[in-house]
């Protein structure tokens, strides 16, 4: 650091401080700017959606999560502090604000920030062409509204063909922990999937249902604890073959 002495018009003498890093000033990504508002600017140049259940990995450069974790945090604690909560003197609290940020960002959002998970595919050699269903596989997210916990099952149908990749039975649930890993609407969620199993596997079919309990209707609202929210899409043969789709359905133990 050193001092620069600049005499300005009325004779008052301020000394500007200067850091060896100084450079010259850049509007748009200097220091100063929160590293959410430089993604937001990628998004909105490329013209890309970023709904909450949309992946914006594609925009966010290294090192930058990091930066995102300790603005969430700030942000965070602008919460608990409107929330009126003594957070420096409540032991309880006085980390939440980082807990919360690293939940969103490392845990049950992640499915926002990285990259789909990597999938192995193998040629279907033995040329399966029969119905294959996988689940239940535990599912968890949060709903888009209320940021409160949806949990609950998928099961997934899979007709091959001769040409579709085959993919491991655990891949599935990788494929889904990452769609869910972001704040959802439950119709929404299971289209996002089918896409995603649909592109990565090219079946000639494919029927995910999902069932789940949609905590803000039980720890808020009308606080019903029983209640599930169950749909489906079904995609290829199985919107054709009314058969093929009474067999997925009849197959996955939904009551048990
Ligand atoms: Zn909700």
């Amino acid at each position: 650091m050193n001092l620069r002495k600049r005499r300005y018009r009325g004779g008052l003498v301020l000394y500007e401080v200067l850091m060896k890093t100084t450079t010259s000033p850049q509007p748009a990504t200097d220091e100063g700017t929160p590293v959410s508002v430089r993604i937001r600017e990628r998004l909105v140049q490329a013209r890309k959606r970023f709904h909450a259940n949309d992946n914006i990995a594609q925009f966010i450069e290294p090192g930058e999560l990091a930066k995102l974790l300790d603005e969430v945090e700030g942000k965070m604690q602008g919460v608990l502090d409107s929330l009126v909560i003594d957070t420096a003197g409540d032991h309880n609290t006085g980390n939440t604000a980082r807990r919360v940020a690293k939940m969103y960002l490392n845990e049950v959002f992640n499915g926002r920030y990285v990259q789909a998970p990597t999938i192995t595919e193998f040629p279907n050699a033995e040329h399966l062409n029969e119905l294959m269903i996988v689940g239940p596989i535990t599912v968890r997210s949060a709903c888009s509204h209320h940021f409160c916990p949806v949990i609950g099952k998928i099961w997934i149908g899979v007709m091959p063909n001769e040409h579709t990749n085959v993919i491991g039975l655990s891949k599935y649930a990788r494929l889904a922990e990452w769609v869910m890993g972001r704040p959802q609407i439950q119709e929404e969620a299971v289209v996002q999937l089918a896409d995603l199993i649909m592109e990565k596997t090219q079946p000639d079919g494919l029927a995910i249902v999902m069932e789940a309990s949609h905590y803000c209707m039980a720890w808020r609202g009308v606080k019903d604890m029983d209640s599930k929210m169950i749909n489906s899409v079904m995609r290829g043969v199985f919107l054709k073959d009314s058969t093929l789709r009474r067999e997925f359905l009849a197959l996955i133990p939904r009551k048990g």
